[in-house]
């Protein structure tokens, strides 16, 4: 296993410590490496051939099971919400690491679970091994119990960013752990992510929680404070952090230690999930946001 590399960070008077995901197994790297881990495992084990997966068009999701797929062998399909645009810098990638796109409705996508939508993909593809979207599943949650893996020291607080909440469920699955674990919900709040985060995990752990202050909006909503933050953080760190995800979380982790949420003396950790592949897609639509 590769060594995850640990950025120490000064804020104030203050040092927390940074797993940095997104520095490892690229081209896929991030969360998202551990995520399909175990599901191309058993996609290899049960002889298919080919992956299709779902997402919307500037998912990481679709980068990694279009990358990781390709270097394990499979052919990959991604169900894309909404219409084609060749511009699009996530999708030209998929489409160049030879993932077959479809364009979906956003009313044909909310039924993309269903017993007669799979039905017909079986139809039109023929066998598949599929993995749900943003990749949060059973095995995606074994993979990600394995981040911590190589981390011997002992932190109060260990934050990551929360989306469909498959990554958190692994950490907070890890063997023995005993920090607190904080979750910030890149989406508006709602109790269905916290139940179905509980019935993720695999282990009795309880010490862990949801924070919904910091969504900004919700999932790929910003304001000019957050990209600011984002641009202050890569000059004083030259740590690149993406909008959607890890740039929420870091500012919802320096927010609480400006406001005294957390104590000075407290040890903590900030994992860096990845999705720096996003921030092409967001400057296609949004702008730059390293000037
Ligand atoms: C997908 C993703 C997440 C969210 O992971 P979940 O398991 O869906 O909660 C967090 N950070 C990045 C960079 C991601 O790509």
């Amino acid at each position: 296993m590769e060594v995850i590399p640990v950025s120490k960070i000064k804020y104030n008077d203050f040092w927390l410590d940074m797993l940095r995901l997104d520095l490892i197994h690229q081209p896929v790297g991030g969360n998202k490496f551990y995520k399909l881990k175990f599901n191309l495992e058993e996609a290899a084990k049960t002889r298919k051939q080919t992956l299709i997966t779902f997402g919307g068009a500037f998912s990481n999701h679709i980068h990694a099971v279009a990358v990781a797929g390709k270097e394990a062998g499979f052919e990959t399909i991604g169900i894309i919400r909404g219409e084609d645009d060749p511009q699009n810098p996530t999708l030209i990638h998929a489409r160049e690491n030879g993932m077959q796109l479809h364009f979906i409705s956003r009313s044909a996508y909310r039924l993309k679970e269903t017993k007669d939508f799979i039905e017909k993909l079986k139809n039109n593809f023929g066998d598949f091994y599929l993995i749900p979207e943003g990749g949060t599943n059973e095995l995606a949650v074994k993979g990600c119990a394995e981040i911590l893996n190589e981390i011997e020291e002992n932190y109060d607080f260990i934050f990551l960013p929360v989306g469909t909440g498959g990554t958190i469920a692994g950490i907070i699955s890890t063997p023995n752990i005993k920090s607190k674990i904080i979750g910030i919900s890149v989406l508006k709040g709602d109790d269905q992510l916290t139940s179905s985060i509980s019935k993720l995990i695999t282990s009795e752990n309880k010490n862990w929680e949801i924070n919904f202050d910091y969504h900004f909006g919700g999932y790929a909503k910003y304001n000019e404070q957050l990209i600011e933050f984002i641009r202050q953080f890569y000059s004083d760190y030259q740590i690149m952090l993406d909008p959607v995800y890890s740039g929420k979380m870091m500012y919802a982790v320096f927010d609480l230690i400006r406001n005294k949420k957390i104590s000075a003396s407290s040890k903590i950790l900030a994992i860096h999930t990845g999705g720096t592949q996003g921030i092409a897609g967001w400057e296609y639509r949004f702008g730059k946001i390293i000037l």
